[in-house]
């Protein structure tokens, strides 16, 4: 930490980056900090198994963190939010991170990526009815791209909404959902118009509770156990035209493709965060478990392992941070953005793997936070687009 930092209480936190404060945390950041971290160990950190067990996390939690001001920071006081930047949102994730809840709080869906949809595209009626709702918690929102036929390749959607009359009729399925049993609002991938592709693309703001929306399953998964990942299902559901992103037909390519760089970077700021609190559980536990009259930590292999896997996080830190600086600054674009999501990303699943093998047998108990960061970590590699669409993007621009 920067000399004084420990007097405003600003940095990291985590033990083995003490001396380390990335730029982006401005005092007012840091402070934000401290207090999410507070609020998170008292109203969060407690419920975790619980939630891992029921496989949601409560609306009451979405609601405490929205009336606490931790949702939806980076959107603008007028609209209900923080007034803060995108900065508030990832000490806010990266805290979320430090309980070991990760990515199983679909917050950064709601306020990293569906909350910045509506601010950038919506128009003012859109953003004034719904921005207040997601910033007190009271509406928790999805992004539905995902169908059962198609994932990686977007423009292939099935999902229509036909024009009907002043609106829209909508018929589709979504899966893998985040947030699917919560949600209360959903953006909706849907082809207005089928026959092109991209062009053909809209968002549409869909009310959760409308007839002909229905959620199909809370989906059994390997790991984010405490995440809602659902099916959803659309049956001739009539909207207005005012469900529609922006209030104008096939922005909807143009407008995910816009937000991915922020999106991406969320992923990579989370795998960070992740690796550096497995790394301090880690380093914690072998210096306090023995085998051979020693602790686990003194054999020379664990030393070395842990070394490479700290700097392996630093240089991750450094890479990312100065990403999320770019982004702050306006100049991230795609390419970077993938650089920083698959191999930030790949780090963490190599580290935290690491940190499961230096548990032992206490590594693959479900009981230990390090076996369920373990298990959370894999898809980080699969969702936000997979990290061999990371490598195609990259690869367009050699
Ligand atoms: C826990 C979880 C949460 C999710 N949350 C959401 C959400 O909130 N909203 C949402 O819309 N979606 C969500 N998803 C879906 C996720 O984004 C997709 O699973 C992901 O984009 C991959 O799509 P797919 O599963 O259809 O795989 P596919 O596209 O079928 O890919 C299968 C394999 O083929 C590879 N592949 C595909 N195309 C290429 C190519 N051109 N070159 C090389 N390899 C390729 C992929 O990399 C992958 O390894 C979530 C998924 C999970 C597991």
């Amino acid at each position: 930490m920067r000399e004084g930092d420990m007097q405003s209480g600003g940095g990291m936190g985590f033990d083995f980056v003490q001396d380390y404060r990335p730029n982006w945390e401005t005092d007012d950041v840091a402070i934000f900090r401290n207090a999410a971290r507070k609020f998170l160990e008292a109203e969060f950190k407690p419920h975790i198994e619980r939630w891992s067990k029921q496989g949601f996390i409560d609306k009451s939690a979405w609601r405490a963190a929205g009336q606490a001001g931790f949702l939806c920071p980076s959107i603008p006081e007028e609209y209900g939010g923080g007034g803060g930047s995108i900065a508030h949102h990832f000490a806010w994730l990266e805290e979320v991170e430090r309980i070991t809840l990760g990515a199983a709080f679909g917050d950064g869906v709601h306020s990293g990526i569906c909350a910045h949809y509506l601010l950038e595209f919506g128009t003012e009626p859109q953003k004034r009815s719904w921005l207040p709702k997601l910033a007190s918690g009271e509406v928790v929102c999805a992004i539905g791209m995902t169908e059962p036929g198609t994932g990686s390749d977007l423009q292939s959607v099935k999902t229509r909404a036909v024009a009907n009359g002043d609106g829209f009729q909508i018929n589709g399925q979504k899966t893998f959902i985040t947030n699917g049993q919560n949600a209360d609002l959903i953006i909706l991938v849907a082809k207005t118009d089928p026959e092109a592709r991209a062009k053909g693309i809209s968002l549409m703001l869909v009310d959760m509770n409308l007839p002909g929306v229905s959620r199909g399953r809370n989906l059994e998964k390997i790991g984010l156990h405490a995440a809602d990942t659902s099916e959803l299902f659309f049956e001739d559901v009539l909207v207005t035209s005012e469900a529609v992103l922006g209030g104008k037909t096939g922005q909807g390519f143009y407008q995910l493709m816009n937000q991915l760089p922020q999106e991406r970077l969320l992923i990579a700021v989370g795998a960070v965060a992740s690796m550096e609190t497995g790394l301090d559980l880690t380093i914690d536990y072998v210096k306090a478990r023995r085998a051979f009259g020693q602790a686990i930590f003194d054999f020379q292999n664990t030393k070395h392992k842990l070394a490479e896997a700290v700097t392996e996080a630093r240089v991750a830190r450094v890479f990312v941070d100065d990403c999320v600086e770019r982004l702050l600054a306006g100049t991230l674009d795609s390419k970077i953005a993938s650089m920083a999501k698959w191999w930030a990303t790949q780090k963490q699943n190599e580290v935290l793997d690491l940190c499961v093998q230096l548990h032992g047998g206490y590594g693959y108990m479900s009981e230990y936070p390090i076996a369920r960061m373990w298990t959370d970590a894999r898809v980080q590699k699969i969702y936000g687009g997979t990290n061999e669409i990371m490598k195609e993007l990259i690869a367009r621009s050699l």
